[in-house]
């Protein structure tokens, strides 16, 4: 197909998927996306329709991070990571749905209202990148971007059975990327494919003088995926198959095992003791970073503004009380006190010492011959709708497997691994070292070809 065509065909399947109510999409225009053509679209993108989480900036669509506060918002710049990708030729087709600055687990904490999953309606696909997995799960776009704090790619990569990828922190500018936890947050990629996550996540990779935590890495080169995984160590942390866990999520993490060692894998068990920890760790210091990073939206410098002949006070609580969500508010609330005289050494200092700890486990177990660890991605499949949001703690619980990675700054993968009996979609995990993408994801696409092969159903 020439690009024109391209393009016309995937803003068509864009409109098919919006047509369907998934409520997956916050921005899209036929013209923007068919009128990219005009630009030199050659490279290793080229002519590929990308989604874009809609906390990332883009001169091409507005940014509001799914919040009333930013409704309508345009930047008047966009993320190195949109930039790159356009410099290789993508096409940025639509801006799409999360919860509320990226804060949830299942894309209804929106104000823009909540993205059904794509194959089971009256559930969510997770979140909070639930508006791109729903997306790329329903083949409106091949790839598209996300951001991670705390598993919200890998997550709703496995309700919806697609592939999410999370690099190393400092991979991945972040610059253009609106900030909820600055020491957690990544932008990641979803793909039905291994091979497409790794062409953008080539892409987007590489050092940004823009982003001080920006590693001085070139680009990312996966090259070649090796045949099989002769040699390859895989540690199964015994702390993330708990007795109770769910029989489906066993069996799907049984079978990726079984592959791996069919595919030349040692396996071993190993103990990452702090695991119990970590959702704990996280619901401190995510909250704790979003109150100072949410700061900003005061009604005078970005977006909405209430009550402005009020006085500056009233203008304060005016705008931040009608423009944040619940949850954004419950958030800031808990982060403040965190951080507040006489409980910072209670709650933030020991959220601090814990995360240490945390990331120690995990060097112990990879400077002790384990190459890979391989987890279940969440404890069950998808959820249905309104099941967890009146209840955050239940909510949060769920990060259970995917918040470690991202308060040790790993690179983590989930990649899909059959279903359970309904049909609900499931995924195994894997997890490197700081700094081995490349081995993350020629893993997971071994795996993946596994999958493919029927070997994992
Ligand atoms: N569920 C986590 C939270 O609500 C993850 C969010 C994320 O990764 N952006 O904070």
């Amino acid at each position: 197909m020439n690009a024109p065509d391209r393009l016309t065909a995937a803003a068509d399947a864009i409109e098919r998927t919006m047509a369907q109510g998934l409520n997956a999409v916050l921005a899209y225009e036929r013209e923007t996306v068919v009128r990219q053509v005009h630009r030199d679209i050659s490279g290793p993108l080229a002519g590929r329709a990308i989604g874009i989480k809609d906390n990332i900036c883009t001169l091409e669509y507005p940014t509001t991070c799914a919040s009333r506060i930013l409704a309508g918002y345009q930047s008047p710049y966009e993320a190195t990571a949109v930039e790159r990708i356009k410099a290789a030729g993508g096409i940025i087709a639509c801006k799409t749905n999360l919860d509320e600055f990226a804060m949830g687990s299942s894309t209804e904490h929106s104000a823009f209202g909540p993205t059904r999953h794509p194959h089971f309606p009256d559930r969510v696909p997770g979140g909070s990148s639930g508006g791109s997995a729903a997306l790329v799960a329903s083949g409106a776009v091949d790839v598209a971007l996300g951001s991670e704090t705390g598993g919200s790619v890998r997550q709703p990569a496995a309700f919806c059975g697609i592939v999410g990828f999370k690099p190393s922190y400092g991979r991945v500018s972040r610059f253009g990327l609106v900030a909820f936890g600055s020491s957690l947050d990544q932008i990641a990629v979803f793909g039905r494919r291994v091979q497409d996550v790794i062409d953008v996540v080539e892409v987007i990779t590489g050092h940004d003088p823009n982003d001080s935590t920006s590693l001085a890495e070139p680009p990312l080169d996966v090259g070649r995926p090796p045949a099989d995984l002769d040699g390859v160590v895989v540690g199964l942390p015994v702390e993330c198959f708990p007795d109770d866990l769910d029989a489906d999520v066993r069996a799907a993490c049984d079978r990726a095992a079984d592959a791996m060692r069919a595919g030349g894998a040692r396996l071993r068990p190993v103990s990452l003791p702090h695991t119990e920890l970590a959702v704990a760790t996280y619901y401190v210091i995510a909250p704790a970073e979003a109150s100072a990073n949410l700061a900003r939206y005061d009604g005078v410098r970005y977006g909405q503004r209430r009550g402005a002949d009020a006085g500056r006070e009233a203008m304060y609580r005016a705008t931040r009380g009608a423009g944040f969500g619940p949850e954004v508010q419950r958030r800031i609330l808990i982060g403040t006190y965190v951080l507040s005289a006489g409980y910072y050494e209670a709650y933030y200092g020991r959220a601090q010492a814990t995360r240490a700890r945390i990331a120690a486990d995990y060097r112990h177990v990879f400077a002790n011959g384990v190459d890979l660890l391989l987890t279940p991605t969440t404890p069950g499949p998808a959820f249905r709708m309104g099941e967890h949001v009146h209840d955050p703690v239940a909510m949060y619980r769920a990060d259970q497997f995917v918040c470690g990675a991202n308060l040790a700054g790993l690179p983590a993968v989930s990649v899909p691994a059959g279903a359970t009996g309904a049909g609900l979609p499931l995924g195994v995990q894997l997890i490197g070292s700081v700094g081995a993408d490349a081995r993350v994801l020629s893993a997971a696409a071994l795996l993946a070809s596994h999958v493919a092969g029927g070997q994992l159903q």
